[in-house]
């Protein structure tokens, strides 16, 4: 943790946004995925420092945001199949490792680099301000939660960064996509909203991490961040086929949530429930509540991210 508490300037502008980042500063602002806690990926310091504030391991790197194809193709060598990829899914919710091309971009030492276009329109016009590639891991205390509501991010972050750009909160509400395109072939490194079944579309070969060795799917560099426990709330989560049985002093988050428990949060589909998760594992910890209970997500888009993150949490 940073030790000095710093003036944090809370803004609409993005412009103003973009000044504070552009002279080293820290700026947390929304994007379609989570809220991001950016520094200027040419500013190394200001790296370092994402890394204080966030207490994340330095071995993990960061996703760099850009604003276009064009900037894209700056920071990584964009293949031709890659660029498909990028021209149907982006700008959104999905990141590609690339090998860097600019050897001045903070890659925490890797030689890959990790990209992708948020399509939030105040991050868009942030980035564009920016005219530099923005380094933005999401804004949460590693180990915890992502954060997806303004309200959240003031209450952790107040004092901590330099600036907080508000602007619409996240409407997905989980991290983005990972495709690793310096794999042959590609390999999917994270689920996302951008589901594997559309992305076989185009990448009729990516595979998935369960389709390497263990070793194999460990292995540096492929992706640092996959050895962490990520996304979880103090409290204890369990995934389950049905709530019913749920104990009445138990959270729940599913499609048939029980009358009567402490909390609970109904949702009619996967994308919803995508948006909810991890402001249920926020109230959860807020509500000191022991144990929360996830139902197992539908037949449908986004089963695989939602399965990912709720047993990522799940496991202690
Ligand atoms: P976050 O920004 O919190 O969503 O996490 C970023 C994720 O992307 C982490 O799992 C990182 O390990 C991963 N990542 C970032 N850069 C690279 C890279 N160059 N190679 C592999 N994985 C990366
Ligand atoms: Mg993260």
């Amino acid at each position: 943790m940073r030790e000095n508490k710093v003036n944090t300037l809370i803004t609409n502008s993005p412009l103003e946004a973009a000044q504070i980042l552009l002279r080293g500063g820290l700026v947390i602002f929304p994007t379609e995925t989570v809220y991001g806690i950016g520094a200027s990926a040419f500013d190394e310091k200001a790296c370092r420092k994402i890394y204080e504030v966030k207490n994340r391991p330095s071995d993990n790197p960061l996703i760099l945001h850009v604003e276009n194809i064009a900037s894209l193709n700056a920071c990584g060598e964009v293949d031709e199949r890659a660029a498909l990829v990028f021209r149907k899914f982006s700008p959104g919710p999905i990141t590609g490792i690339f090998k860097k091309r600019n050897q001045h971009l903070f890659t925490a030492g890797l030689n890959t680099v990790a990209v992708r276009i948020p399509s939030n329109s105040t991050a868009r016009e942030f980035l564009e301000a920016c005219g530099v590639p923005v380094a933005a891991p999401s804004a949460n205390v590693s180990g915890k939660p992502s954060l997806t509501k303004l309200e959240y991010i003031l209450e952790e972050f107040s004092g901590k960064v330099d600036c907080i750009l508000q602007g619409d909160d996240p409407r997905i509400g989980i991290e983005s996509t990972v495709i690793d395109f310096t794999a042959e072939p590609p390999i999917l490194l994270r689920p996302g909203f951008v589901d594997r079944k559309d992305l076989l579309l185009i990448l009729p070969d990516l595979r998935g991490l369960e389709s390497l060795s263990e070793s194999a799917a460990t292995a540096a560099p492929r992706s640092p961040g996959l050895k962490y426990r990520h996304y979880a709330p103090a409290c204890k989560v369990v995934l389950k086929d049905s709530l019913k049985n749920a104990p009445k002093d138990a959270a729940q988050i599913g499609f048939e949530t029980e009358f009567g428990s402490v909390f609970a949060i109904s949702v009619s589909s996967n994308e919803e429930y995508m948006r909810l998760l991890y402001s249920f594992f926020v109230e959860c910890d807020r509500r000191n509540i022991a144990e929360a209970w996830c139902q197992i997500p539908k037949e449908e888009s986004g089963k695989e991210a939602l399965l990912n993150r709720i047993q990522k949490a799940a496991s202690k």
